[in-house]
């Protein structure tokens, strides 16, 4: 959790209160009860530097949230946690750009059991997917360094085909222009005219 806070001291100052606001959250209840098939992305340019931060269910990621047992299962989150700290096969940004990763940190994030039983019954929504067992969460910070960060205008998400089980990704971007949010799909996976 501590490596955490600090990632976020890292980003603007505008993307910092946005991120400590879903820390503040993180520390009453480790997790709070997510969708499946949703994940979030905030994206922060700065000059020529660059901070990402994904967070997606670990249901999206490798198809289950319960600890791997099987070898297949052990398997697919090393090739998860592999994969996911090469962010720019996942989220691709214009050759232009000429952004190279300078950092990846990838994480995975589990559930407190207790905690989430007794936000269950005060904090269902229609949206929220109950399912039993823990739930948890891959959540990567990564820093990127570019040649030419203003030609980042659209971004392309192979993130769908390496993740079968993500359906939406919340893009929250930051650069010259102000703060927009986005919502990428499978069906559509690209965010243009940034
Ligand atoms: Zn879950």
């Amino acid at each position: 959790m501590g490596s955490h806070h600090h990632a976020g001291i890292l980003f603007a100052a505008g993307i910092f209160i946005f991120v400590s606001a879903a820390h503040a959250e993180e520390e009453r209840r480790e997790l709070g009860p997510h969708v499946h098939g949703h994940g979030t992305l905030a994206i922060v340019i700065e000059d020529n530097n660059v901070q990402m931060e994904l967070s997606a269910p670990g249901m999206d990621i490798v198809g289950f949230e319960y600890e791997a047992e099987t070898a297949r299962e052990k398997k697919a989150v090393e090739a998860a946690l592999t994969d996911l700290k090469e962010p720019l096969k996942l989220v691709v940004l214009p050759e232009p750009a000429g952004c190279t990763v300078t950092s990846a940190d990838v994480k995975i994030v589990v559930e407190d059991h207790k905690v989430h039983d007794a936000v269950a019954e005060s904090d269902k929504t229609a949206e929220t997917e109950e399912h039993a067992g823990p739930h948890t969460e891959f959540r990567a910070t990564y820093a990127l360094a570019c040649a030419e960060a203003a030609s980042i205008t659209s971004i392309y998400f192979p993130f769908f085909d390496r993740f079968s089980g993500s359906e939406k990704l919340d893009v929250t971007a930051i650069n010259a222009n102000g703060q927009t949010a986005y919502q990428v799909t499978r069906e559509v996976p690209r965010l243009e005219e940034m």
